[in-house]
């Protein structure tokens, strides 16, 4: 298999990856969604930030095995569209499709899925639950996104939208979520739901330091009047990890999990003693012997969660699709394709110019010092040796 793309598309930032067959990544470039400009045109600086960042180790995107990409919901994975998420409102935006015509390889195989459960499937896979078989991923930034694991799998449920933990319901009659629902956790733990609260408290003429930001309040304001001692901007956050505990406290009474992670900016923000606040929220919220079984604990990969579950992405999406036509790849790389030790091609090239019986097909190109060849070259000539080669054609090859 040959080298990976991966895409973690914000809405305001885009990191993209380059990733060797085993997942590791070689190379990453980091660019501004710009959202304004519409669709056709970030995807277009993505496909060149993924040809930069190729280049670095002297890959071709045209050569990779496949790509992966985390980006906002609502979105169609099986059409690789998104469906007017409210942050990107590109209307119903084929970014797949997209980026693939801007790369120049309309059949790399591809995956999309939503950018919390992409990352949460980054923890699971390279982070703070590898190994785990259960997990619930709270992603909490902008807005609140999850990821619920069960034996091993994301779960996508019958809408295939499952795991939208931002729209829980953890205080019945509470503030108004931007869903237009009441009292959902995204409304008051994420970010927007903080300063949307902030200003309504302000307008309401609430006696507090955050007064004089009027509507430009900002959730760092809050954190700040809150250290300083400001009662309401306490009580906001208060509620904010209230809310968050009651909600991971019912994701571990459902699901009784291996192990919940808690991230995104806040958390990230939040620190250490936010994390334990909250967790310990969480264990007042559950029950019996599901309440100390799962570990509640914050993330490993830092801001690289989406972009390490976009590489896992693409390695399913390799490993599902057909071969594909025109890909290069190394002598090695086309030994182990048909399922012949690594030395296959090289040790019968030698034998058979030796011999100038079939003369091997020359390489295309060199890339980051080996030659490449098309796969199918390679398949005609082994097609065109065992022919001439009758003893030969059995196991040995
Ligand atoms: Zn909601």
């Amino acid at each position: 298999m040959s080298h990976l793309l991966a895409l973690d598309l914000g809405c305001t930032k885009a990191l993209v990856g380059v990733a060797d067959a085993a997942g590791t990544i070689l190379a990453r470039r980091r660019i501004d969604t710009l959202v304004a400009e519409g669709a056709e045109r970030a995807m277009a600086r993505v496909a060149a930030a993924l040809v930069e960042a190729c280049a670095e180790v002297g890959l071709d995107p045209a050569g990779a095995a496949a790509l992966g990409i985390g980006a906002p919901g609502p979105l169609d994975r099986a059409r690789g569209v998104l469906l007017d998420p409210p942050q990107m409102p590109w209307g119903e935006a084929p970014v797949v499709e997209l980026l693939l015509a801007a790369l120049g390889v309309e059949d790399l195989p591809w995956r999309l899925d939503n950018d919390c459960k992409v990352g949460g499937l980054g923890e699971l896979w390279r982070g703070a639950a590898t190994g785990a078989s259960s997990m619930v991923y709270f992603g909490v930034g902008t807005g609140v996104g999850g990821c619920i694991v069960l034996d091993g799998e994301p779960w996508h449920g019958v809408s295939d939208n499952a795991a939208e933990l931002g729209h829980l319901t953890v205080w019945m009659d509470g503030p108004e979520c931007g869903c237009g629902a009441l009292g959902c956790l995204e409304g008051i733990a994420s970010g927007s739901g903080i300063e949307r609260r902030a200003r309504r408290a302000i307008t309401a003429g609430r006696a507090t330091s955050l007064a004089h930001h009027g509507d430009n309040v900002r959730g760092a304001d809050v954190a700040a009047a809150a250290a300083a001692g400001d009662e309401l901007a306490i009580e906001l956050l208060e509620d904010a990890a209230t809310a968050l505990g009651v909600a991971v406290g019912s994701m571990v009474n459902a699901f009784s999990p291996e192990v919940v992670v808690i991230g995104g900016g806040m958390a990230a923000r939040g620190g250490g003693a936010w994390l334990d606040d909250v967790a310990n929220r969480a264990r007042a919220a559950s029950f019996g012997p599901n309440r100390d079984a799962s570990r509640i604990v914050g993330p490993a990969l830092g801001e690289e969660s989406v972009l390490h579950g976009a590489v896992h992405l693409a390695t399913h999406a390799a490993a599902q699709a057909p071969p594909r036509a025109g890909v290069l790849v190394t002598l090695q790389q086309a030994s182990a394709r048909i399922g012949q030790p690594e030395s296959y091609f090289s040790l019968h090239r030698g034998r058979f110019e030796d011999h100038a019986r079939i003369p091997f097909p020359p390489p295309v190109r060199s890339v980051a010092g080996k030659d490449v060849w098309t796969f199918e070259s390679l398949a005609a000539w082994d097609e065109a040796r065992r022919a001439r080669d009758p003893v030969r054609r059995g196991t040995e090859g």
